[in-house]
């Protein structure tokens, strides 16, 4: 079903951005890019259940998980590159206004609007119930896309303000631009293998500290694979007569039940023996 409304709503990209050249509506290509973004965020969501499902190899020891962040971060750039062109081209044309063909504008966006409900018809028949919210959610936005646009024609259609159209394109693209900032600033998180959103890296050096046996730690780094999944690595000092075992097991499941970062990496170090690696890591 999430296939069905995908390729619907490929077709229907392809005749809106034809569409928005034909009858030079700049708020018709500004709407496929908001469209672009639903689309390219079920292809990428649908490459990743396939590709971030393999199995880590001898050559890539962490699999594909990446793969998702890496896609997703390339369509925020994309999209950023699309926002930029419409803003300078709404510019020109406020300026110098254009022709505009309103009836083909409200045609096209009309077909929009029951590719939508199809879609949304298709998502509701379907089963996988968690994913399909979100894109149940991205449909109801493309409506209201859609419909801004179909409303657009009509004012230009009574009034003969061709700068309704850029004006339109704006709104749509200033209604996208912060998700895809959002998108943007997430995937580059993952990416810089920046602490997970949410996690507080002084409380979980505090949390990790208060566990019996650890006299002191260095080294702690936090970061996340893709999404979800929450990973460590640090160095701990082991208190005098701490048994080794005990306190790495102690550690691990606070970060589990506390933090839910299911896997640590933990190298333990007595006082009197400590690590000789580089000073700048050494925090
Ligand atoms: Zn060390």
């Amino acid at each position: 079903m999430l296939g069905w409304a995908l390729v619907l709503t490929s077709i229907y990209l392809v005749a809106e951005v034809i569409g928005g050249l034909v009858f030079n509506s700049l708020a018709l290509l500004s709407d496929a890019a908001h469209m672009m973004t639903d689309v390219a965020a079920l292809v990428i969501a649908l490459m990743a259940i396939r590709l971030g499902g393999k199995s880590p190899d001898d050559k890539r020891t962490f699999g594909y998980r990446r793969f998702e962040i890496l896609a997703a971060a390339f369509n925020a750039v994309l999209l950023f590159g699309i926002a930029i062109y419409i803003f300078v081209e709404a510019i020109k044309r406020f300026t110098a206004p254009q022709e505009v063909q309103s009836w083909g504008m409200m045609i096209v966006a009309g077909i929009g609007l029951v590719v939508n409900l199809i879609s949304m018809r298709l998502l509701t028949a379907g089963k996988d119930a968690s994913f399909n919210v979100s894109a149940y959610l991205e449909v109801w936005a493309d409506m209201i896309g859609s419909i801004g646009v179909i409303l657009g024609a009509l004012a230009i259609r009574f009034t003969g303000f061709t700068w309704i159209d850029p004006i339109v394109a704006v709104a749509i693209g200033l209604w996208v631009l912060p998700r895809t900032w959002v998108l943007l600033r997430d995937t580059t998180n993952v990416l810089l293998e920046g602490v997970p959103g949410g996690l507080k890296l002084g409380e979980v050096r505090a949390a990790i500290g208060g566990v019996p046996g650890v006299a002191g730690l260095h080294d702690l780094h936090v970061w996340s694979m893709s999404n979800d999944d929450v990973s460590c690595a640090m160095h701990v000092v082991l208190r005098e007569g701490a048994n080794v075992g005990e306190t790495r097991s102690a550690v691990q499941a606070m970060l589990r039940s506390q933090y839910e970062i299911e896997h640590s990496t933990i190298q333990t170090e007595g006082s009197d023996q400590p690590c000789e690696d580089d000073e700048h890591l050494h925090r």
